[in-house]
Parts: C-alpha cells; sequence; structure tokens
C-alpha cells in the first residue's frame, strides 16, 4: 500500500541528501588514508543515485574516476595539472587520465570573486522543482 503513494520527490531529496553525505565520508577516509573504505562510500552513493535517478550533481561526478570509480580527492588520490587550458585529473590508483578544458572554471571562479567582493547577494536559481512540495498535495 505504502508503495502506491510513494513520495518520490520527498525520497531523491533524502537520497541527494545521502549522496552528498557519503562523498564526505569517501573524502575522508581518504585522507585517513583508508581507500577502501572511502571507495566503498563512493560506491554506495553512487548506487543510491542510480537508485533513485537522480545522478550524480556536477561536482560529485568531477570527484569519481571515470576508470576505477574510486574516489578522485586531488593531492591523495588524484594528481591535478592544469596545462595548455586544460585540466587535467590523473588516477593514482588506475591511472586515469581526464581532460577538461579550464578556461570555463576560471570564468566561473573569477566571476564567483566578483561577486563577493561587490557584496551583491546572487539570486539562487533552483533547478530542482521537484523538490518543492506543494501545501495540500501531501
Ligand atoms: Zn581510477
Amino acid at each position: 500500500m505504502a508503495r502506491r503513494f510513494r513520495k518520490k520527490h520527498l525520497e531523491r531529496d533524502v537520497a541527494r541528501r545521502r549522496i552528498e553525505h557519503l562523498f564526505e565520508v569517501a573524502r575522508r577516509r581518504v585522507r585517513e588514508g583508508e581507500t577502501e573504505w572511502a571507495r566503498r562510500a563512493v560506491d554506495l552513493a553512487r548506487r543510491v543515485a542510480m537508485r533513485y535517478q537522480t545522478g550524480l550533481p556536477t561536482h560529485l561526478r568531477d570527484q569519481v574516476c571515470p576508470g576505477c570509480k574510486g574516489p578522485l580527492v586531488p593531492g591523495r588520490t588524484a594528481r591535478v595539472r592544469v596545462e595548455g587550458g586544460k585540466k587535467s585529473t590523473t588516477c593514482l590508483e588506475c591511472g586515469t587520465v581526464r581532460r577538461r578544458p579550464y578556461r570555463k572554471e576560471q570564468l566561473e571562479r573569477r566571476k564567483a570573486r566578483e561577486t563577493s567582493r561587490s557584496g551583491r547577494t546572487v539570486p539562487v536559481v533552483r533547478r530542482d522543482e521537484d523538490l518543492v512540495v506543494e501545501e495540500g498535495t501531501a
């Protein structure tokens, strides 16, 4: 019975928070040298994302090795280099290299700095409308 009235948007909200949390755990484990545990946390996070079909947010997807699906933590499990306008991230576990254009990231960062300096508040655009719970529908 309960299944019939699953509140998907709420489940996904919880899933997203769990994913964020699992990545936090993974980063901490890597810092502690517990790579195997970190790997498990990332694996779990990916499974939660699949189960609830939320996908991993971009900033978290960048922290997963496309080769071995392990956590990429710069200075620990990954080497990050910027060269020729490209940012390459090398997984120190399996050697997979991912290259991304760096310019976009630079521009975004500069923009963020400028807005914070001028003291303006930046409006937050909410993309996931499905998180909004309408009153009376629950
Ligand atoms: Zn790897």
